[in-house]
């Protein structure tokens, strides 16, 4: 008698549980995280293979990984992917290279401060150093060595053409 109602009392607070596992509401709640899961999964493949893609990585073989290790796999894909998408990387090349060209044709660095003046000033803006000096006939900027102006052909001492 004194173990059965001992049973009964012990019994008690696991038959909450027992009910609650084998409540609909749990299997569907269940059914629904399995659901989630499957679909993040199938998400998280479609992203790892257009990333993989788009960065000029093989797209087939991080959405194989992905699907095989379903979370890990994209996961371990975001440690090792390179960088930047691949037009991202060109378009940066090439903006670098037309800076570049840029930076050649109109501009040279200051003798004295090092900083960027254009090709055609006759002082650093920045430090007063004498660049160029502008032709005695033209006015175009000049080297400060040159004794004739190579766009008019004036000799920048006599102030004269030279004749060819
Ligand atoms: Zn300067
Ligand atoms: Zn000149």
């Amino acid at each position: 008698m004194s173990t059965l109602l001992f049973v009964q009392q012990d019994a008690d607070p696991f038959r909450i549980i027992t009910e609650f596992l084998q409540s609909p509401v749990l299997r569907i709640t269940v059914q629904l995280l399995v659901l989630l899961f499957i679909v993040v999964w199938v998400a998280l493949v479609y992203w790892t293979y257009t990333d993989a893609g788009r960065r000029g990585t093989s797209g087939i073989l991080w959405g194989i990984v992905a699907v095989i290790l379903p979370y890990l796999g994209t996961l371990i894909y975001l440690i090792v992917r390179p960088p930047e998408y691949l037009e991202e990387s060109r378009e940066r090349e090439l903006e670098l290279a037309v800076l570049e060209r840029e930076l050649r044709n109109n501009t040279l660095l200051c003798p004295n401060c090092r900083n960027l003046v254009e090709k055609d000033f006759l002082i650093c803006p920045v430090c007063n150093w004498e660049l160029k000096k502008p032709c005695v006939n033209c006015k175009r900027p000049i080297n400060m060595e040159w004794e004739t102006c190579p766009y008019c052909g004036t000799n920048q001492r006599s102030g004269k053409r030279i004749s060819w």
